[in-house]
Parts: C-alpha cells; structure tokens; sequence
C-alpha cells in the first residue's frame, strides 16, 4: 500500500477541530509545528468537511503530506475512523476518516482531542519520559487522557476517560452532560466564574472583581478572575483557592483510580498554575488514600500548550503511515 519511506522524515497534518475554528499544522517527525492554516469552523457537516479539506490542500501546495489527522472533542470509534458524537460538531455517527481520505486521497484518522494532546506531551513535552501519565486539561470544561506504559489506553469502547464528569459533589451544580455536580463544574475556567459568583452572594466582600460581578454577573470569565487573582483582589484569591483545593481532591480521586507517577495539567487554566498549583499539590497530597505512605505523582504544567492537539494527532497519524498493516488510517 506505501513504499518504505524513512517515516522521520514523513510530513503529516494534524487538525484541532474546535467549537469555533479549525486550525491545521504540518508536523514533522520532532513534533515541529512548520506551517499552520486556520479557519472558524462552519455549522454543517458537508461544510466542515469542504473546510478541513481546503486547508489540507493549501497546507499541500507548499509541503509533501503523508497523512492527516484530526483532533476532534468527540466520541470517536475504536478503529478511530467514525466520530460517534462530538456535542460542539456537526458530527454524529459520521464516517469523517473515510470520506476525507477519498476526498484527499490520503490516510486520515481521528483521535479525542484530549488523547491526541496526551500523546504529543508523552512523545515531545511535560510527559515525556512518564510510566502511568494522566493529562488533564482544563478549559471551559475538563478533557483527560491516560497513558499506561507508552499507550494511550482508549477502554473498550474508545471513550477517552471522562473524568471532567466524575460526580464530586451529589446534588451540587447542573452539568450540560445532563448530571449534577460533576467535577469539571468545580474546576474548570467556567468554574472560577461559578464559584466567584457563589461565594459574592453567601459572603459579600469588597474588591474591584465584587464589583464587577456586582454589575455584570454574566460578562465574568475565568480569565477575568484569574488576572484579579494576579493582582492580590481578595475575591479572586478565595475563588482560585477553592479552585486549588478542587483540584486537588479531583487529582487524588485520580490518583486513586490509576495510580500516575505523572500529571499534567493543560488547557487554557494551565497559563495560571502559579496562582494555584502549589496549593493544589497539598491537597491532592493530603487527600490521596495512604496520605504520607505513598509515592505522589509528580505535577507538570504542558509544554507544548495549544498545539499539542495538533502535534498529538498528526504523530499518530504518522505512526499509522508507518505501519500500514493495521490499516487504521485507510479503512
Ligand atoms: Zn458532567
């Protein structure tokens, strides 16, 4: 199906298929970002389509494309070819991999947008050298993924681990998963706006970030909040407290479960770890079953940032050039 070419020296693309825009790189074999084309993401399937497959074809007039992936905040099938249900796309049950291959006449495949980041910081980033790795990225809302041994582990189902909706508090906030109280409604950037406007109404404190919410409760971000933390306002402080200590009892749940010898943590929340992470640490360490009598997993913040996605997916799609046999990219 391919002649044996060197894959280090293959070129592929990979694609973050996010809410609001595409945003296509071609990657070579170190995870080097060499060109990237962006574009906002339109509404139908057929268009979004017609979108990914335009920014291939001018990323292709300038480089020699061996393959394509697509980092897409989904459901997506085993056989990484079908996205199953992606609750910001247009995509249900869509074949997405093998009509962008026949269009393109190039291997595709997709992969979770929280794998595809996992992997690109395991291969290249903060994970590297990682035995047991959980990445957690934190934006709008909690993506994860789990590395066991250099794997990506997909479960039976390839359903990234959803720990963003672990339930940490019965009956707590509505979550738009349709449950209540997941973690993610806790910690998350949406959560630092949550909790701000919580705390003002139990516990009325002056600060210019009170004031704000005061007026404006919905035009408060957690950006917002957290460039108030940085400026000591007394608000902010608490809400990125609680926010710490969330994090840290959710890390300890994961602890938990798998045990990592590494987390990181990523998304967009991440640019504001020293407002919170050494606090996180303490929680996480006295919260953890056998506080004081195990091993920690150690906390990194990402290196490669928001375009690890990208640089994941198209590292996966090169490892599916390489080893044509498991016909993953093609079928
Ligand atoms: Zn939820």
């Amino acid at each position: 199906m391919t002649s044996r070419i060197d894959p280090r020296h293959l070129l592929t693309v990979g694609i973050d298929v996010g809410g609001t825009n595409i945003r296509a790189s071609v990657v070579d074999a170190d995870g080097e970002v060499l060109d990237t084309v962006a574009a906002p993401t339109p509404h139908s399937a057929r268009a979004l389509e017609d979108a990914i497959d335009r920014s291939v074809r001018e990323l292709a007039r300038r480089h020699r494309i061996a393959a394509v992936g697509l980092a897409v905040a989904g459901f997506i099938s085993t056989d990484q070819s079908t996205v199953l249900f992606a609750p910001h796309l247009p995509w249900q049950n869509a074949p997405v991999a093998q009509r962008l291959s026949a269009r393109l006449g190039l291997p595709v495949l997709l992969e979770h947008d929280a794998n595809a980041a996992g992997w690109a910081e395991y291969r290249f980033g903060a994970a590297a050298g990682g035995q047991t790795v959980v990445l957690v990225a934190i934006g709008t809302g909690i993506g994860a993924s789990l590395l066991i041994d250099g794997r990506l582990y997909r479960g039976s189902h390839g359903i990234a681990p959803e720990l963003g909706h672990l339930q940490v508090v019965p009956q707590g906030r509505a979550c738009p998963c349709g449950k209540h109280g997941c973690w993610e409604r806790y910690c998350s950037g949406t959560a630092l706006a949550d909790t701000a406007i919580e705390m003002l109404a139990t516990d009325p404190v002056r600060s210019v970030l009170a004031r704000d919410v005061s007026r404006d409760p919905g035009s408060l971000t957690g950006r917002r909040v957290a460039g108030a933390a940085q400026d000591g306002d007394p608000l902010a402080v608490r809400v990125m407290s609680d926010f710490a200590r969330w994090l840290g009892l959710g890390l300890a749940f994961v602890s938990d479960l798998f045990d990592p010898d590494l987390v990181v943590i990523a998304g967009g929340v991440s640019s504001s770890a020293p407002l919170f992470l050494d606090e996180a640490r303490e929680h996480y360490a006295s919260a953890v079953t056998g506080a004081g009598h195990r091993p920690l997993a150690r906390l990194r913040t990402t290196q490669l940032g928001e375009a690890a996605g990208m640089i994941g997916v198209a590292e996966l799609a090169r490892a599916a050039v390489d080893a044509p046999v498991t016909g993953r990219a093609a079928r």
